[in-house]
C-alpha cells in the first residue's frame, strides 16, 4: 500500500525558530519515516511580502536548509524542495482561483491579522492577498494527506479544504483529497516580547541557531508579569512567557518543580531571575544538540542545494500529474 503523503513548508524569510521547532518541526521529524514527506521552502511566497528583498529571501534558502538538518529532517527521505523550481504550483493555483472569493480571503483571521503587520491598508498587494489559494495550490500539487502546521495555519487549511471540495463537485471528480492540519502545539508559541505570535518577520525569536550566549540573554529578557515590581509582589503567571516557555520545553520529570515554581511566583517568594534561571537550563538542554549540528549544515551548503534540487524534480513531475488530471476535468487537455 502506498504510504500517506505529508506537506509542509516554510517561508525563506530568515531563520527558524522555537516557535517553528514546536508547532511544525517535531511533528515532521517524528512522521517522516512513517508517511512520504514533503516540505517546501515557499520562496515564492515569501516574496509576496518581501518582493522588494530578493537576497533576503535567496539567503533564507540556505538558513533553512541548514535547520531542516539540524533538527533531524533526513535529506534522503523528505523531499525537500523550492517552490519556484515546480511552476506547476502556479497552474495549479490559476485553476483553485476560480473557487475562492475575494470575500472568503478578507474573512480568513490570518489575513487579517498578517495585513494589519504590514499595514497594508487601502493597499494589499494581490501577490500577498491571494496567497491563501497559492497554499491550497502547494498543498494540492502533491494531493497531501497531511499537513502538519502551527495554529496560525488553520484557517489556511481550512480555505484549501473548501477549494477542493468546490473543485471536485463542479466537475464530478474525486481529484482534490481533504487535507488534514496537524497542530504541534495547541498554542501559537508566544514571543519572547509578550507578543502572541514568535514569529520571524517580528523581531521577537529565539532561533534555533542562536548561541549559548545569545540564548541567555534573551530568556533574561523575556515578557513576565508587568506589574510585578519587586521580588515579594504576587505575580501572573497566566500570559508569563517564561512559564509558558517552561511549560512547552521542560519533560515530565521537571513537571513537578515547575509546579512548584509557579505556586511560589503567584505567592511572591520567587525571583523573577530565578525563574529564568531554571528556563535557560530547560532550553539550553533542547536546544544545544541543535545548535552543534547546525554547525555540521554549515559546513555542507552545498550538498544540501544540490539535494533539494534533485527533490525539486522528483515534485515537478508529481505536481504535472495533478495538474493534468485538473486540466482534463476542465475539458482543456489537448
Ligand atoms: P513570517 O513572520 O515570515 O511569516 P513565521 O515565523 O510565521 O515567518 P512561517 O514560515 O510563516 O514562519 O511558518 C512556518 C510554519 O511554522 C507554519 O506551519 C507556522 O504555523 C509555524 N509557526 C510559525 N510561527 C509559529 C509560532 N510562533 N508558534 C507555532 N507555530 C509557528
Ligand atoms: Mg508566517
Amino acid at each position: 500500500m502506498e504510504k500517506k503523503r505529508i506537506l509542509t513548508g516554510d517561508r525563506p524569510t530568515g531563520k527558524l525558530h522555537i516557535g517553528h521547532l514546536l508547532g511544525s518541526l517535531s511533528n515532521r521529524v517524528k512522521l517522516q519515516y512513517e508517511y512520504d514527506s514533503f516540505i517546501e521552502i515557499a520562496n515564492i511566497q515569501a516574496l509576496s511580502d518581501n518582493f522588494n528583498n530578493p537576497s533576503k529571501v535567496k539567503d533564507g534558502i540556505i538558513e533553512l536548509l541548514c535547520d531542516y538538518y539540524a533538527v533531524g529532517i533526513d535529506f534522503d527521505k523528505a523531499n525537500i524542495f523550492i517552490q519556484s523550481e515546480v511552476p506547476q504550483i502556479h497552474e495549479i493555483f490559476i485553476y483553485l482561483a476560480n473557487f475562492a472569493t475575494v470575500q472568503q480571503i478578507q474573512h480568513n483571521p490570518t489575513i487579517k491579522t498578517e495585513m494589519a503587520q504590514n499595514r497594508y491598508e487601502a493597499s494589499t498587494p494581490l501577490g500577498f492577498f491571494f496567497y491563501p489559494i497559492h497554499q491550497a495550490a502547494d498543498i494540492f500539487s502533491v494531493n497531501a494527506d497531511l499537513v502538519p502546521v502551527g495554529k496560525d495555519q488553520l484557517p489556511m487549511i481550512e480555505d484549501a479544504r473548501e477549494l477542493g471540495r468546490r473543485f471536485n463537485k463542479t466537475y464530478g471528480v474525486d481529484i482534490l483529497g481533504q487535507p488534514e492540519a496537524l497542530l504541534g502545539t495547541k498554542i501559537n508559541v508566544p514571543g519572547i516580547d509578550g507578543a502572541e505570535k514568535m514569529g520571524k518577520s517580528l523581531n521577537n525569536c529565539i532561533y534555533l541557531s542562536d548561541s549559548q550566549e545569545e540564548l541567555k540573554k534573551k530568556v533574561f529578557k523575556v515578557y513576565t508579569d508587568p506589574t510585578r515590581i519587586h521580588a515579594d509582589d504576587p505575580g501572573q503567571v497566566e500570559g508569563n512567557v517564561a512559564f509558558t516557555y517552561l511549560d512547552l520545553f521542560s519533560d515530565e520529570s521537571q513537571k513537578e518543580e515547575i509546579e512548584d515554581m509557579k505556586r511560589r511566583y503567584r505567592e511572591g517568594t520567587i525571583k523573577d531571575i530565578e525563574v529564568k534561571g531554571k528556563l535557560f537550563e530547560v532550553m539550553d538542554v533542547v536546544l544545544k544538540p541543535i545548535r552543534d549540528r547546525r554547525k555540521e549544515a554549515e559546513e555542507m551548503k552545498d550538498e544540501l542545494v544540490k539535494k533539494a534540487l534533485n527533490s525539486s524534480r522528483v515534485v515537478s513531475s508529481i505536481a504535472r500529474e495533478t495538474a493534468d488530471e485538473m486540466k482534463k476535468a476542465m475539458k482543456i487537455e489537448f
